[in-house]
């Protein structure tokens, strides 16, 4: 999955996402990236964030929505990402080698990710080229 979380010049946020969906999939699956709430959430009034890894374990927490709730409730945008990444685990101990991360960006600017594996990384731009200003993984 490709996602991306935008803050522009009037405060306003903005998220799309792509896949290529999950190796080997069955003809007709649907992952998350293309489900609002699942993939992929923006609430102009709180954050937004984006989800990668197993589609239907992020379907069924409808993750970046869970992310976004978690943000409203005064977490920071990685410690969401994280209690996410969390209550999926939680909910998936019967799947082998479960994959699921999220990023988040919030109405302040700040943003955080959390993955389950280690060395996830993500971009951070600003608006004044190409520098890249942040994007080591943290954890
Ligand atoms: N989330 C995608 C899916 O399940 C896979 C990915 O991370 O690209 O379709």
């Amino acid at each position: 999955t490709i996602g991306m979380l935008a803050l522009d010049a009037n405060g306003d946020l903005a998220g799309a996402c792509t896949t290529s969906g999950a190796s080997y999939k069955m003809h007709g699956r649907v992952g998350d990236s293309p489900i609002i709430g699942a993939g992929l959430f923006v609430d102009n009034e709180v954050g937004a964030a984006t989800a990668t890894g197993l589609g239907e374990a992020v379907i069924r927490m409808v993750g970046s929505h869970l992310v976004v709730e978690l943000m409203r409730q005064g977490n920071s945008p990685e410690k969401a990402c994280r209690l996410a990444v969390e209550r999926i685990i939680a909910k998936h101990k019967d799947v082998k080698d479960l994959q699921v991360g999220f990023i988040a960006l919030n109405k302040q600017g700040e943003y955080g990710g959390y993955c389950i594996h280690k060395g996830f990384n993500y971009a951070v731009h600003d608006a004044k080229g190409k520098q890249l200003i942040d994007g080591k993984s943290k954890f």
